[in-house]
């Protein structure tokens, strides 16, 4: 039996561990569970390189609990680790053997999956155990070896005679923390945290009908009908999806797939999403997820399905902020990236190199797909157009680069429910609606109802009006006028409204205030209006002081 110290210089590292490693008691699970899985998929690069000779199998890891042993065990059937090894990878704090790993096996390993880096993550053990064993047999041909610690800076390490490859760690659970010795806490963690990872984690078993069991129906004679009942049997309760969607490639899913793993995210969401981005890029960064643009409800604080992080499938957090950008963390998904340096603050984050490239690698993504989605089918696109155009107005008006490429695709509804883009509003409008300073004057009315009667009046003259009513529609309307070249907007019920726009080439007057009151009271007493459309001035001629026109559509009001 051997005896030691373990190598750190700090006199005694556990209460630092304790308090300061991790404010999360509850990440030791993820961080054991993380180990298990990289064990196995260690494992499985050995065996695929040819450098370790035994069967790869189909490896689990399981989690168990003795509630009155107060014990918790997570158990996995990966590389193990000899008794040297556990000196050296589990007594030098801080010493990463995945990176260690990484470094070896650098061009073969690196799509391999391994999580774990900073050489820290077993020890998060010690948050909630007061003595932590491990037993482990080495895939190579050793005798296992079996670790004890309480949490001193002393442990002892001997031969143990375990005789299946893997590792079991036991977790001695403290007083203060027997929380985790229930399992509807431990159920909660795995589900948190280990959802989606690449090994299948097994916690207790449970009752399924069998399969291969067909119950038979017997009819008396009298009749009447009995089914036996189904014949149940055990198994294993599998807690994660080890493939989900989003590590797949999108030519293999189908539509039924995005939302089925809509679902597996979020369990409590029963509307669909209307349409699903699937991010999937290896260079200059790692990144790969589904992001679901959601219906959006009217209030936008109520939001707790958010986006969640994920790093080789480890369930990270669920505050994107930061990482994607701000009007898209309104959407739903998962983003997974080994590329995400976490253990910074937020603010450093902004500003990391990396990070910005993945924040505006997602914003061109889901610009793309919104134009694509223009593009193949505009009908739908317009249906939907209510329920995506907070993000897409929010996003054209915080990120320049996404107001650029949303030019294509941002709708601009009418009160009768036409969709313009810009450029054919633009069109629409130009020749009519256009102020004495040669502007185009884009109409438009926030409430149909209130603003009806003066809806009503600016299209008898012809005029375009548009149904501006999201919330945030008044800055857009800024951003466009400080944009777009010679243009305002107008409210429909504006006072202005009939100065500013000229409806041909409207001269300044020659006539006074009461001239002009005199001439318009003659001209109503024998001009029926609703037939005709009386301009005052509207020729460029002082012989010609009014106009009488019969617009378009009075026209056909007689036919
Ligand atoms: P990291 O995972 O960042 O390398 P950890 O502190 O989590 O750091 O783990 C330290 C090392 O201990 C691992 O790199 C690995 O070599 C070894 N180790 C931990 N758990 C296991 C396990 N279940 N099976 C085999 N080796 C393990
Ligand atoms: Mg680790």
């Amino acid at each position: 039996m051997a005896k030691g110290n373990i190598n750190v210089s700090v006199e005694n590292i556990f209460p630092l561990i304790k308090k300061f490693l991790y404010s999360d008691h509850e990440i030791f699970l993820r961080e054991l569970i993380s180990n298990a899985t990289d064990a196995t998929l260690k494992l499985k690069h050995l065996t695929s390189i040819g450098e370790a000779t035994v069967a790869y199998g189909n490896p689990q890891i399981e989690v168990k609990i003795d509630k009155e042993g107060k014990k918790l065990h997570i158990i996995d059937q990966g590389l193990g680790m000899t008794a040297t090894e556990v000196e050296k990878y589990i007594n030098q704090v801080a010493f990463s053997g995945a990176e260690e790993f990484l470094d070896k096996y650098k061009d073969s390993a690196k799509d391999s999956g391994i999580i774990g880096h900073f050489g820290l993550g077993f020890y998060s053990a010690f948050m909630v155990a007061e003595k932590v064993e491990i037993i482990t047999k080495s895939y190579k041909d050793e005798p296992a070896a079996h670790w004890i610690c309480d949490g001193s800076p002393e442990f002892t390490l001997e031969t143990a005679d375990k005789t299946e490859r893997g590792t079991e760690i036991i977790l001695h659970i403290a007083e203060d923390s027997t929380e985790f010795l229930e399992e509807a806490r431990i159920r909660e963690l795995l589900l948190k945290y280990n959802k989606f990872m690449p090994i299948p984690i097994k916690f207790g078993t449970k009752e399924i009908n069998d399969p291969d069991f067909t119950p038979k129906t017997t009819t008396d004679k009298d009749g009447k009908e009995t089914t036996e009942p189904h014949k149940q049997i055990t198994v294993d309760n599998i807690i994660n999806n080890p493939n989900p969607a989003w590590t797949k490639t999108p030519a293999d899913l189908e539509d039924a797939d995005y939302s089925n793993f809509y679902r597996e995210l979020y369990p409590m969401q029963f509307e669909e999403p209307l349409f699903h981005i699937h991010l999937n890029v290896d260079y200059p960064f790692n990144l790969t997820g589904i992001l679901y643009f959601p219906k959006m409800t009217n209030d936008l604080n109520i939001q707790k399905d958010k986006i969640q992080l994920y790093q080789n499938q480890v369930f990270v957090t669920d505050n994107v902020e930061g990482i994607v950008p701000e009007f898209l963390t309104m959407l739903r998904g998962v983003i997974d990236s080994p590329d995400i340096p976490l253990n910074v603050s937020r603010s450093y984050l902004q500003a990391d190199g990396a990070v910005k490239k993945i924040s505006s690698y997602i914003t061109r993504k889901v610009a793309d797909k919104l134009k694509s989605l223009f593009n193949n089918n505009r009908e739908d696109f317009e249906k939907k157009w209510d329920d995506i155009k907070i993000v897409i107005e929010y996003g054209m008006l915080s990120e320049e680069k996404f107001f650029d490429k949303a030019d294509a695709f941002a709708l601009y509804p009418t009160v009768d429910g036409k969709y313009y883009t810009y450029e054919e509003l633009f069109n629409a409008i130009k020749a009519k609606q256009t102020d004495k300073d040669g502007k185009l004057v884009i109409l438009y009315a926030s409430n149909k109802e209130e603003q009806h009667s003066y809806i009503e009046a600016a299209k008898a003259k012809n005029y375009e009006v548009l149904l501006l009513d999201s919330p945030i529609v008044s800055h857009l309307m800024q951003k466009l006028e400080s944009t777009k070249e010679n243009i305002t907007f107008s409210r429909v019920d504006a006072d202005h409204i009939d100065n500013l726009i000229k409806t041909e080439d409207t001269k300044i007057s020659k006539l006074s205030d009461e001239q002009k009151e005199a001439l318009e009271g003659l001209l109503k007493d024998v001009i029926p209006a609703e037939k005709f459309m009386v301009q005052l001035e509207a020729m460029d001629s002082e012989a010609t002081p009014f106009m009488i026109t019969q617009p378009e559509f009075m026209r056909r009001m007689k036919e």
